[in-house]
């Protein structure tokens, strides 16, 4: 393996699955920060905000600052205040995406004839008055950002729909497709990963367990990838894969560096 300054780490499946930490994940990381390397952690999660997420990971024990964490939940609010920031937004999502949008000092409405934009992620208040709402944003041509396209979330004892029960109803419905994508596998979430790290990509290894979501997430920003097959993918999916990790790892605890 070749050595790393700056490692961005997907969270479940790398560093725990649901409330189990995997072995060794504490000691690699600590490990590390001792020679000096520069870590972040990225998150599709849709739901919680930054401080809350960064809360229940202080809980599990691993040794991470709310800093050096970017949920997607976040990441889409930094994206809008950059792209959007004047603009009236309609959310159909949890109260954690709400939050980092209020937090972001965005205007977001309850009427959508008045949005000007439609942000969606996971909710699971979702209804059939919020579909019909988020509808006539987009049939009305607006822009539409996402927070991701996850279809599932696997927990520890079953699977759990993700923003793909939101998203994908929207399309079957409109016909339209998200107009910006910003959680994995975009590049939008690991360029503000990178700007975190202050590390040339070159010098970046992206580690995580899903090929689809984290290892393009890599090369789409065109940086080093590792898998690690605590999660969601198995071997046998690495040989079926066109997309292919540079790394194929055990686990975190055999990360070198
Ligand atoms: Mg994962």
């Amino acid at each position: 393996m070749r050595e790393y300054r700056g490692y961005i780490f997907d969270m479940d499946g790398v560093l725990y699955r649901g409330d189990t930490l995997i072995p060794g994940a504490v000691e690699t990381l600590e490990r590390l920060r001792r020679r000096g390397r520069r870590l972040v952690f990225v998150s599709n999660n849709s739901t919680r905000a930054r401080d809350d997420y960064a809360e229940r990971i202080s809980e599990l024990g691993l040794p991470i600052a709310e800093e050096e964490i970017i949920p997607a939940t976040y990441a889409t609010a930094r994206y809008l205040a950059e792209r959007h920031a004047q603009e009236r937004i309609f959310v159909v999502g949890a109260l954690g995406l709400v939050k980092e949008l209020l937090r972001a000092g965005l205007r977001l409405v309850a009427e959508p004839e008045r949005a000007e934009v439609l942000v969606t992620g996971s909710d699971p208040a979702i209804n059939y008055q919020k579909l019909s709402q988020a509808t006539s944003v987009l049939l009305a041509g607006k822009p539409w950002v996402t927070t991701n396209l996850d279809r599932l979330h696997p927990t520890e004892d079953r699977v759990i729909p993700g923003t793909g029960a939101v998203v994908g109803a929207l399309q079957y419905i409109t016909g339209r497709q998200p107009d910006v994508v910003v959680g994995k596998p975009s590049r939008l979430i690991m360029e503000q990963a990178l700007e975190a790290l202050g590390v040339p990509r070159e010098e970046c290894l992206m580690v995580g367990d899903i090929i689809e979501s984290d290892v393009l997430a890599g090369k789409n920003a065109g940086i080093d990838t590792a898998l690690v097959l605590t999660g969601v993918a198995k071997p046998e999916d690495v040989e079926r894969s066109e997309v292919k990790p540079d790394y194929v790892l055990k686990s975190i605890a055999d990360l070198e560096g």
